[in-house]
């Protein structure tokens, strides 16, 4: 990457977004440690500050961000432009996730699609007009999971009309990620979700995380044909089952391990070029 590139990692004050943003700061790159709350964003950033050897040279500051507040994000795209002159790599790692298991949390279930899906694209909308043009391309890197796989074995949409067409580069659009997601929530709040074939487990939070694999690898396409110079490449990856807030700390990976694949997948060489891909353990999955 360009010297001196320039990180965002949204979510980063704790978690698999702050071991992104530590491992990130320790392979060079300037890294903006992003979080909604103040204190923690501050905490973390001064935490990998100096627990970093004098040696490493690591180079980070933090930044309050909401993905689910546009005024919050877009007040953020205008210190990027003006501090930095734009980035080189986003790392869209913030969510949540309230659901227990064979469940949907009626009441979180516009929550969490707000902030995984339309929080993660308010933010890439914004950051591609600021992705700075370099000759080895800027990188966004969804955070996403292996719940939202269209085609998964136990926890997959019931509509196999709705799958193929998800599937399908010809059918793929916006409009048939926001219709699935409006019909979605539409049926949280009228009842009748349970009964209409939507993935079994971890429901709504599934529904959000097949959004954004589907948006990654609409984008994909969209962003194929840059020109030289000014290329930008977006993929989505699953961390595993990891040991975070978000599991009550159960899952059989830390939150270093958990973000390997995301470092991996921001500081890839621009060929052989991955583009709308899904990733685990730094090989590439179907979606
Ligand atoms: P954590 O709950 O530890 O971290 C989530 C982070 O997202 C927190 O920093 C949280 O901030 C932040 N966040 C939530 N909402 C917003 C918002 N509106 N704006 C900005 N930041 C926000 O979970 P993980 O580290 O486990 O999760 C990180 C990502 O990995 C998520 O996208 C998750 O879905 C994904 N993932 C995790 C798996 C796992 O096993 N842990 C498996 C598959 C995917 P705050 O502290 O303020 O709440």
């Amino acid at each position: 990457l360009a010297p001196c590139a320039v990180a965002v990692v949204t979510g980063a004050n704790r978690g698999i977004g702050f071991e992104a943003a530590r491992l990130l700061a320790r392979h060079g790159l300037h890294v903006v440690l992003t979080s909604r709350d103040a204190a923690k964003g501050q905490d973390a950033a001064a935490r990998i500050l100096t627990e970093a050897p004098d040696e490493a040279g690591v180079s980070l500051e933090w930044r309050q961000l909401d993905l689910a507040d546009s005024a919050s994000v877009e007040a953020f795209a205008a210190w990027a432009v003006e501090t930095h002159g734009g980035i080189h790599v986003l790392v869209n790692n913030a969510g949540v996730n309230f659901n227990k298991g064979a469940d949907n949390s009626v009441e979180f279930a516009e929550q969490v699609i707000q902030t995984n899906y339309y929080g993660t694209k308010r933010m890439i909308d914004a950051m591609i007009p600021l992705m700075k043009p370099s000759p080895y391309g800027a990188r966004i890197v969804n955070v996403s999971s292996r719940l939202g796989r269209v085609n998964g074995r136990r926890n997959r949409i019931g509509d196999v009309s709705l799958r193929d067409r998800l599937l399908n580069d010809d059918c793929l659009s916006e409009q048939l990620i926001d219709e699935m997601i409006t019909k979605f929530l539409e049926q949280v709040k009228q009842g009748t979700w349970s009964s209409n074939q939507w993935p079994q487990m971890y429901t709504d939070y599934s529904i959000s995380k097949l959004a954004v694999n589907a948006y990654t690898r609409l984008m994909g396409r969209r962003l194929s044909d840059r020109p030289e110079g000014q290329k930008i490449y977006i993929n989505c990856f699953c961390p595993g089952w990891v040991k975070t807030a978000m599991t009550g700390w159960e899952g059989n990976i830390s939150a270093e391990e958990g973000a390997d694949t995301g470092v991996w997948l921001a500081l890839l060489p621009q060929e052989p070029s991955t583009n709308g891909k899904f990733f685990a353990e730094r090989r590439e999955i179907s979606f």
